[in-house]
């Protein structure tokens, strides 16, 4: 990355490359609509390759339908405004919630997601398979019990919530 940059630097293509960034990072995800590129962090690096430039992107769930979609809406967005670019699925390291922005866990909330709780500090805090303790977006309860394992989406479970009785979907931690 720091490589690519310093070439970049010396043909002045610094700000360009910014430029498909913000690009990339305001593309909508094609699920969540709430959040973007830049909120779920999946954009790792970009660099140019001739005419082109190559966006690195990590997909969110690798069993998700959208990750052909957000790769070309990607795609299609920078070349709206002119530039080419080539998406490239980079599967290592994985991507993990805790790389959605504390912007995009705000927005997730906002639309009555609960966002997914943070994975822990890595040693063996996490286990995907313990209830994890949600609150719900609306009143903050920690009363909350799921409904179904698969809400709207494969990515989120649907929840409700035992204060204010309200259903809502929570996005599963991974
Ligand atoms: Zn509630």
């Amino acid at each position: 990355m720091v490589a690519a940059r310093d070439i970049d630097r010396d043909i002045g293509g610094d700000d360009m490359l910014a430029d498909i960034r913000r690009i990339a990072e305001s593309v909508p995800d094609p699920e969540l609509v709430v959040v973007n590129v830049g909120d779920l962090g999946i954009i790792r690096d970009l660099r140019r390759d001739g005419h082109a430039v190559e966006i690195d992107v990590t997909p969110t769930y690798s069993a998700c339908p959208a990750t052909l979609a957000i790769e070309l809406a990607i795609e299609t967005a920078v070349a709206a405004q002119g530039h080419e670019a080539r998406v490239r699925r980079v599967l290592a390291p994985a991507w993990t919630t805790d790389w959605i922005t504390p912007a995009g866990r705000a927005k997730l909330k906002q639309a009555g997601i609960a966002p997914p709780s943070p994975r822990g500090d890595g040693n063996g805090g996490h286990d995907y398979f313990a209830r994890p303790q949600v609150a719900c977006p609306r009143c903050d309860s920690l009363d909350t019990t799921e409904l179904s394992a698969f809400g709207a989406t494969a990515c989120k479970a649907q929840y409700r919530c035992l204060s204010c009785h309200e259903p809502f979907d929570y996005f599963k931690c991974l």
